[in-house]
């Protein structure tokens, strides 16, 4: 097989080759004389790009440090047209919708919790193009009953997301759904340290952002 050579000539002039070549003089002459520098990539990623985002914040306004900033988020202007920081939105993230997924997310709209069912009656989630159990091909999408139980828990305290940090603290959970699958989701109308291992619960949904949500109560 040919070798292909990593060096892309640039137009212009004799260029250095490897990275122990004689200094870019040819790059400092052009640049003196406001050339525009055919060829001379900026770097592709900044020198600090994994920088705590603290440091970042610190020097702006103590304000919005304690707002602690997210990277997106829809930002308020106050009478004088500034930016006020204690009014940021947060958009929460949101499940993405893929061509598995998607009918359990129409479910999830008419507030129905649907499950995947195969001709021999295996249920499961996540989503897939077989059953995991038998591996047939041949199943449709089902209403499932909605109940289940707390197999596991957490409870956090603190926000690994700033959408979320007005909910603190929340319990979130694996439920054993009564068709069998396991869940991962959020027990709501509940404090938290009230939450149980073998809890039966119920699903609810919860608009958040348009896109409805499954979580589960106490039922
Ligand atoms: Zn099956």
């Amino acid at each position: 097989m040919e070798r292909v050579r990593a060096h892309v000539p640039r137009p212009g002039s004799a260029r250095p080759r490897g990275r122990h070549a004689r200094p870019r003089r040819w790059l400092d002459r052009r640049r003196r004389r406001g050339d525009r520098v055919l060829g001379a990539r900026p770097r592709l990623q900044p020198r600090h790009r994994a920088r705590c985002l603290h440091g970042a914040r610190a020097r702006q306004s103590r304000a919005a440090h304690a707002a602690d900033l997210p990277a997106h988020g829809a930002r308020t202007l106050d009478a004088r047209g500034h930016r006020d920081a204690r009014q940021v939105t947060i958009a929460p993230p949101l499940p993405q919708r893929t061509p598995e997924s998607a009918p359990f997310w129409d479910g999830c709209a008419q507030e129905e919790l649907r499950l995947q069912r195969c001709a021999s009656g295996h249920w499961w989630f996540p989503p897939g193009r077989q059953c995991p159990e038998c591996w047939s091909a041949d199943w449709r999408w089902e209403r499932a009953s909605g109940r289940g139980t707390v197999f596991s828990f957490v409870v956090f305290q603190r926000s690994y997301h700033p959408a979320f940090r007005e909910a603190l603290p929340y319990a979130v959970a694996v439920i054993a759904l009564a068709e069998g699958p396991r869940f991962l989701s959020r027990v709501v109308e509940i404090a938290p340290d009230q939450v149980r291992v073998g809890m039966p619960v119920a699903v609810t949904f919860e608009d958040v952002a348009g896109t409805k949500l499954p979580l589960f109560r106490r039922a």
